[in-house]
């Protein structure tokens, strides 16, 4: 007889375990439960199946040569037993049994295991805000809860939405029930800024205005208080600390907690997140128990520190590596740095490690450069303008995380994608500048915009290059605390000049060390071209001429527009 694989939860994690086991080995005998009836579907689709661009649920439950993956696919093509509706209740680990419930009948058995493994995900985390529990209140987490929206919104029954939680699902989900469905949607967050646990201040309001742009309203550092309605007919608004919201539908992505409770009962040890701790063979802390996915703490590649990171990507290679293990290949897991992509509209974002205040709050000294260039040559004609996030430790030049947006998102993805796996080696800023990417003006600069985030985050280093962020420079100039000088040819600033009169000056590049003497030394001068790179060679002339109150904004004018597109 051969090994006895039990392995809970049939979505991700789980069916890649099954079905790379039994490539390696025939004997195994392969069971899978799970309390759904629902298995192996992309839950990462989901916004893009309610928004209309996956026309049909079963999209999300095929392979790619459009095989469903019920359990007679699974049980004929891959020879494992999927049961779904059975709930995994309890492990006698002396005993090496799985204790579960078959949901339809009530009937309760043992499974006997040689090995488990516990693929359970997690659930989206529900706020205890009154209201939470009536109906059109949605969490979006499988395909039951992704039917049930789309049919609402396909009968007409949603005309304003409000989306809880300004995370990865809650931007695409807004721009679901938005894009195709024009549905008024509202997105609160608590933060003050989108995507929070992604990106830092500069890059999110890039993000916040092409949610703007796009119809979608942000409302940031705003709490949800109640969700009013009544729990026969539904929700009619949401109100927050600063008002109420008018709405039919309310979809809650305020984050997933790891559904460990079975396992933690039978004494496995969980991290302070509550998920479970497993070694780099993604064992836990019973030899012959596994886990991976959504309900495992992995370890930070980083800083070291352990953290959860809901994510499907990892998910699928950690399968892969249990599989191995159970068979005898030893493999490893190491951990992650947390890469993510998103796409908002017409735009993408991605980004990998520690975002600016996560690298302060875990005590680093972080330093970053904003860089705005284009994504291929810029004479080539699809060229865009890309925008980058360098972030590095101040002493050890160590860089800590990379942030990309553009409208051209594999160019993004690509970016990010090349520095990523050199943040675990622990990759400093020099090599950064150096880092070798391919080229062709169709696909690249000479110079890469990854090597110019690298070059001046080594001239802010330095000391050399003195810059304000966007965000900062905005605030400073609405309090009337700093000059603008504006190095740009007379004829590219003449709208900023009409807008904010004296408080913008020009003196073009060219004519700058003719005309020292109209620099004013009395009040800081904020240095603005068009992406960064002009001012920050004429914050070096004038620094040279002992001018000691002289910035120059990160990413120019090009920064600015994408960040503040109102103020410019
Ligand atoms: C809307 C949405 C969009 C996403 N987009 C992306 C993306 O773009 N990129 C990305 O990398 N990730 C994305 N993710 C995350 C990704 O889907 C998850 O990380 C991945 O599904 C986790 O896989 P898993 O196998 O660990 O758990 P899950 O996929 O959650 O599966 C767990 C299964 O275990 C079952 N289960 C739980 N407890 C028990 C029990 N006691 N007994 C029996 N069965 C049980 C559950 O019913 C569930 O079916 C997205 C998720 C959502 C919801």
């Amino acid at each position: 007889m051969g090994k006895r694989i039990v392995i809970v939860g049939a979505v991700a994690l789980g069916p890649k375990v099954a079905c790379r086991l039994r490539r390696l080995d025939p004997e195994a005998e392969i069971t899978v439960v799970d309390r759904d009836s629902l298995i192996s579907y992309g839950g990462c689709g989901i916004p893009y199946y309610v928004g209309g661009d996956i026309p049909d649920i079963e999209g999300l439950c095929s392979t790619s040569s459009h095989a469903l993956r019920d359990p007679e696919f699974f049980r004929r093509s891959k020879g494992v037993d999927i049961l779904p509706r059975v709930e995994a209740l309890g492990i006698d680990r002396q005993a090496k049994k799985l204790q579960v419930r078959h949901l339809d009948t009530g009937k309760e058995e043992s499974l006997d295991y040689d090995k488990l493994v516990i693929a359970t995900g997690a659930t989206p985390f529900k706020p205890p805000i009154p209201g939470a529990d009536f109906p059109m209140v949605f969490t979006v987490s499988n395909l039951h809860s992704a039917r049930d929206i789309k049919e609402k919104i396909s009968k007409g029954q949603v005309e304003k939405a409000v989306v809880i939680g300004a995370g990865a699902i809650g931007i695409e989900m807004a721009e679901a029930l938005t894009d195709l469905w024009g549905i008024e949607t509202t997105v609160v967050e608590m933060a003050d800024q989108v995507l929070p646990a992604a990106l830092g201040k500069n890059m999110s309001r890039i993000i916040e205005n092409q949610l703007e742009k796009n119809d979608v309203k942000v409302m940031l550092s705003e709490k949800v208080e109640e969700i009013v309605g009544d729990p026969e007919s539904g929700v009619t608004a949401v109100r927050t600390g600063s008002g109420t919201l008018d709405c039919d539908m309310v979809v809650m992505s305020a984050g997933v907690r790891p559904n460990t409770l079975f396992a933690k009962e039978s004494g496995l040890a969980c991290g302070r997140s509550g998920a479970l701790l497993v070694d780099r063979g993604m064992r836990t802390t019973d030899p012959h128990i596994y886990a991976g996915g959504d309900c495992v703490e992995l370890r930070n590649l980083v800083n070291g520190e352990n953290m959860t990171m809901p994510l499907g990507s990892l998910a699928n290679r950690q399968g892969r590596i249990i599989a191995n293990n159970i068979y005898g290949r030893a493999s490893k897991f190491k951990g992650t740095v947390g890469t993510f992509c998103i796409k908002v509209f017409d735009m993408a974002a991605a980004k990998a490690g520690l975002t600016f205040a996560q690298a302060r709050d875990i005590g680093y000294d972080p330093v970053h450069s904003l860089v705005a260039q284009p994504d291929r040559a810029h004479f080539y004609p699809a060229s865009k303008l890309m925008y980058i996030h360098l972030i590095a430790d101040r002493k050890t030049r160590k860089i800590l995380g990379i942030e990309a947006i553009g409208s051209q998102g594999d160019a993004v993805k690509s970016r990010v994608d090349s520095v990523a796996p050199l943040l675990q080696a622990g990759i400093d800023v020099d090599e950064v500048c150096v880092l070798e990417t391919g080229y062709a003006p169709p696909f690249a600069s000479a110079m890469d915009i990854i090597n110019n985030a690298g070059n001046v985050l080594d001239n802010i280093l330095e000391g050399k290059n003195i810059t304000m962020d966007p965000v900062d420079f905005i605030r400073a100039f609405e309090k009337n605390e700093i000059q603008v000088l504006d190095v740009r040819d007379q004829n590219e600033i003449e709208p900023f000049i009409k807008k904010y009169g004296k408080r913008w000056m020009n003196i073009p590049q060219a004519e700058l060390r003719d005309r020292l003497d109209e620099v004013p030394g009395d009040r800081p001068v904020c240095l603005v071209c068009g992406t960064g790179a002009r001012s920050y060679e004429c914050q070096v002339l004038l620094s040279q001429n002992g001018f000691d109150n002289i910035c120059n904004v990160q990413g120019g004018h090009a920064m600015l527009l994408a960040t503040a597109p109102k103020f410019v």
